[in-house]
């Protein structure tokens, strides 16, 4: 397949770029690098399967040549970029969203638009499984990612419905590994870079609150059966594995051997409502597609922590 990956030199997008030619397809990455990064896709550079446009997709996207997939992973997405992000992220999800779709049509392309647990919000059932309609404050920090994602997921079924878009919405929840931005914010890659130079973990709150952590090659391996399938419905890839961040942070310290201390610091307000819990419920993804994920935390942070104390050495 010839395919459109915007986002494709963000931590996911550029796994993804790496995944799709691994597969043999021909990628077109689209990328306008505000929170992607040129190192990510260095190694694709003078692939013949690989070709990079510098673009912003909230403006109208052209496109030579034949599509049949595209995917829609641009945003950002770490919840220290909602305060000064915050109309980018909505611009992407909003504006981005509509030209992917609308390049789709025009290319006769499927289409899969990476969602997002936060469409489920301060959640109020547990775990959280497709039918949910979520708990989300339109207004509050989050609202600028939330409901960028919520109205992405309006206008790709609207277009299925419409146009008939053969569309794939997936709802990932939270993803971590090798590749994440030393400054990317989010508590793994917080904790690991914490924990390796001997500062201070920073847990917000008391800690109390839960997420589920799953490995990228976990989710990008449900994504691609997912692509490969016929559901247009959403669709939950995470990984069961529900842990609080106090024993998250507690855990990273004692995996890297590391004399930081823990320190509780008040949530940061970039971060909003944050939510108490995430689970997701992956029986879709396990009955319809014979997905499960494989790589479990200790495995997937060790190569976590191996690739940040190896950028670390830079
Ligand atoms: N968190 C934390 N310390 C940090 C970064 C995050 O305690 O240095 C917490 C944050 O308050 C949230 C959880 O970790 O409860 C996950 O946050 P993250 O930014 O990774 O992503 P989110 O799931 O909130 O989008």
């Amino acid at each position: 397949m010839r395919m459109l990956i915007t986002g494709g030199a963000g931590f996911l997008g550029s796994h993804m770029c790496d995944l799709m030619i691994a597969e043999g397809h021909q990628v077109i990455c689209m990328d306008n690098f505000l929170t992607g990064r040129p190192e990510n896709i260095a190694h694709l550079i003078g692939n013949p399967q690989f070709e990079l446009i510098d673009y912003d997709v909230t403006n109208y996207i052209h496109v030579d040549g034949p599509l049949d997939f595209i995917l829609h992973l641009a945003s950002p997405a770490s919840p220290v970029d909602f305060e000064d992000l915050g109309i980018r992220i909505l611009k992407v999800g909003a504006l981005g969203t509509h030209k992917t779709l609308g390049l789709a049509l025009a290319k006769k392309a499927k289409f899969l638009l990476t969602s997002t647990s936060e469409v489920y919000g301060d959640p109020l059932v547990h775990p959280q499984s497709e039918d949910y309609l979520g708990n989300v404050d339109p207004i509050g920090m989050r609202g600028v990612y939330d409901e960028a994602k919520r109205f992405a997921e309006a206008m790709t079924m609207a277009y299925h419905r419409l146009h008939g878009v053969d569309v794939r919405i997936v709802r990932i929840f939270n993803t971590y590994g090798e590749r994440m931005r030393q400054d990317d914010g989010r508590a793994i890659p917080n904790f690991v870079s914490q924990a390796l130079t001997g500062r201070d973990l920073t847990v917000y709150g008391d800690g109390s609150q839960t997420r589920s952590i799953c490995h990228y090659s976990d989710l990008l391996a449900g994504i691609y059966k997912l692509m490969l399938s016929d559901v247009n419905t959403p669709v939950n890839i995470g990984n069961p594995y529900e842990i609080t961040m106090l024993d998250l942070a507690k855990k990273i310290v004692a995996m890297t051997g590391s004399k930081s201390n823990i320190a509780f610091h008040e949530l940061p307000r970039s971060h909003g409502h944050d939510p108490k819990v995430r689970l997701p419920d992956i029986t879709r993804a396990r009955t319809l597609l014979d997905w499960a994920p494989k790589v479990g935390p200790d495995e997937g942070l060790r190569r976590t922590i191996e690739w940040f104390k190896k950028e670390l050495e830079k």
